[in-house]
């Protein structure tokens, strides 16, 4: 535990970071068209990647300067091995109120009371389409059966809620969001609809994007959205109800509406580095100091420092974006 409990990860324009969102391996066992380009991203060497053990003692340091939330995200999570022992570890860890999971889904079936006994209540899963053929052709396995029966099985768990994670991809998914929508009126799912964000290298294009504007527009022959009031950890997340629905409607519109005054998180890649913004690739090395033997109260500065360099917006506009370089697949999303 730190000396000075007093320290708090509170950025120059006096947003709280309180949510640390941890990818825990660069490794994925999909091959989204959006995500992962053609010639496939080099997999970092297994000593480049955080141990686990690293990685708590990282959590632990941000609990004492005011994390309460984390999520794990990868590359995808449940291909790292031992990944079920580490959550067990992680939602132990004392003052943390909070520990979510983003996954694709695919082992969700066979690993439901491993992720439940860990600790875990609350899941995100991505799922893009919920036509089986476009599944294969996106993704690039023919599981979308699977998933679905994963996120069913997580439901009848108890797991609550699930956020299905819809990235807006014209020309993929288009047609589909208003079936997405309707979801949230017999399911409690929280459908996330997310615009694509142009970063790192993608095997398309989706010309014009597909913003969230036109979203709304397209899934308001359902009925009329009600705002739900934000909670705690939601950051830029915009929600809604449909009336009567079991769960809810959410947009994440990092293009079309810059929510970066809202935004309470920080980001750990899997080789250790901490990102201030998703948008941006100014990072600050934990790995190096951590395996030179640093003491908690140094890696607890690295923390305030990089919580020093977040800036205020990001740059990502509709037209001529900024480059940013590093791929989704390696921050996590
Ligand atoms: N494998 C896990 C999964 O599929 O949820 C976690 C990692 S994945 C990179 C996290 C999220 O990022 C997914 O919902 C994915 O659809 C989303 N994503 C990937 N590339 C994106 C992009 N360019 N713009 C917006 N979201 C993206």
């Amino acid at each position: 535990m730190l000396p000075n409990r007093k320290l708090k990860l509170i950025d120059a324009y006096n947003r709280q970071l309180n949510y640390l969102r941890i990818s825990i391996t660069d490794r994925c066992n999909l091959r989204c068209v959006y995500c992962v380009p053609h010639d496939l991203i080099p997999r970092l060497p297994h000593d480049e990647i955080l141990r686990y053990e690293e990685i708590l003692r990282i959590a632990r340091v941000g609990v004492d300067l005011g994390i309460s939330k984390v999520r794990v995200t990868g590359g995808e999570p449940l291909v790292r091995k031992g990944v079920y022992e580490f959550l067990a570890h992680l939602t132990q860890i004392n003052g943390l109120a909070d520990v979510a999971l983003t996954t694709n889904g695919i082992f969700l079936k066979e690993n439901i009371e491993k992720i439940k006994s860990a600790g875990i209540r609350r899941i995100n899963i991505s799922l893009d389409t919920l036509d089986r053929k476009k599944y294969a052709q996106t993704t690039g396995v023919d599981k979308f059966q699977q998933v679905w029966e994963g996120i069913e099985l997580a439901r009848n768990s108890g797991f609550y809620p699930i956020k299905i994670n819809v990235v807006a991809l014209r020309g993929i998914n288009a047609d589909e969001l208003t079936n997405f929508a309707k979801l949230s009126i017999s399911y409690p799912f929280h459908i996330r609809f997310i615009e694509y964000m142009p970063i790192g290298k993608s095997r398309m294009t989706f010309e014009p994007p597909l913003l969230i504007p036109e979203i709304k527009e397209r899934i308001s022959s359902i009925g009329k959205l009600a705002h739900v009031k934000k909670g705690r950890y939601d950051g830029p997340a915009e929600r809604f109800k449909f009336e009567g629905a079991q769960g809810e409607i959410g947009f994440i519109g990092a293009l079309s509406h810059h929510f970066c005054d809202a935004c309470n998180r920080l980001r750990l890649t899997a080789s250790g580095q901490l990102r201030p913004c998703l948008l941006s690739d100014h990072q600050l090395d934990l790995k190096l100091p951590l395996r030179n033997g640093c003491s908690d109260k140094e890696l607890a500065d690295i923390l305030l420092a990089a919580v020093r360099t977040k800036p205020s917006n990001h740059n990502l506009a509709i037209k001529d974006p900024v480059g940013v370089h590093c791929q989704m697949s390696s921050i996590g999303g």
